[in-house]
């Protein structure tokens, strides 16, 4: 029977890159320094409490060691980020030099708004409305994109929409845990977006269209009629 007063601790290590994730998911073990450059350890936990794989995969550059207690057996699902597919590398040169190569390039404007859900349009006609959004197409230029070998081309992103009236919500999720896990290292890439956008006429239905060549998404949004009972 497990030691209901056991503890296990933890250990952060200088290859923290204050990425802020274990202090949000598990703050009452790890918080950020008054400097905001590495996470520190502030208490123990009691064994049992959470499993140490969550607590050490949280980190995306392995910087959480267990250093007191016994690590579990790795759940099943640990390497479910393979049954994603192998990552097609275009440059199979070693890392670093793909690295020096794009560290001083400058990110398109466009591509970070597509990854906030900012980069669409709204058009309409008599009878309907076509919001039209950019999707992700590139992953953000990072040491550890190079480092991890994740790819250029942006995974795909899983979209939900939802209508009531005039509002319309759009939720993107980006679904690929091995890119997922930059967005804690890298500025300005979170792991999805939300848009809420009022439109001026409620509307009845929509559908949606992806096209994965150019990533648009289009929803066609139905203006209600008079005939229509939808809420102004
Ligand atoms: S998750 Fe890792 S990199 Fe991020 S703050 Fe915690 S220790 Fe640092």
């Amino acid at each position: 029977m497990a030691d209901a007063t056991a503890m296990e601790a933890y250990e952060v290590s200088e290859a923290c890159i204050a990425c802020d994730a274990c202090c949000d998911d598990f703050p009452d073990i790890f918080v950020m320094n008054d400097d905001h450059t590495r996470a520190q350890v502030i208490n123990e936990s009691p064994v049992g409490t959470f499993n140490p794989w969550d607590i050490v995969n949280v980190c995306p550059v392995d910087a959480i060691s267990l250093i007191k207690g016994e690590m579990p057996p790795p759940p099943e699902n640990m390497d479910a980020d393979e049954d994603e597919g192998p990552i097609e590398l275009e440059d199979d040169r070693p890392w670093e030099i793909r690295w020096a190569e794009a560290k001083d390039l400058e990110e398109n404007e466009w591509e970070r708004m597509k990854r906030y859900g900012l980069a669409y349009s709204l058009e309409e006609d008599l009878n309907k409305y076509y919001l039209r959004f950019e999707m992700p197409a590139t992953v953000p230029n990072h040491k550890l994109k190079f480092k991890w070998g994740l790819p250029n081309k942006m995974p795909e992103y899983k979209s939900e929409i939802t209508l009531d009236g005039r509002f319309v919500k759009i939720r993107a999720q980006l679904e690929d845990k091995r890119v997922r896990k930059l967005c804690g290292a890298v500025n300005s890439f979170p792991d999805g977006f939300l848009r809420e956008l009022e439109l001026d006429i409620p509307c009845s239905n929509f559908s949606k269209k992806y096209d994965p060549e150019d990533r648009i998404l289009t929803i066609t949004l139905d203006k209600a009629t008079a005939a229509d009972d939808v809420a102004a």
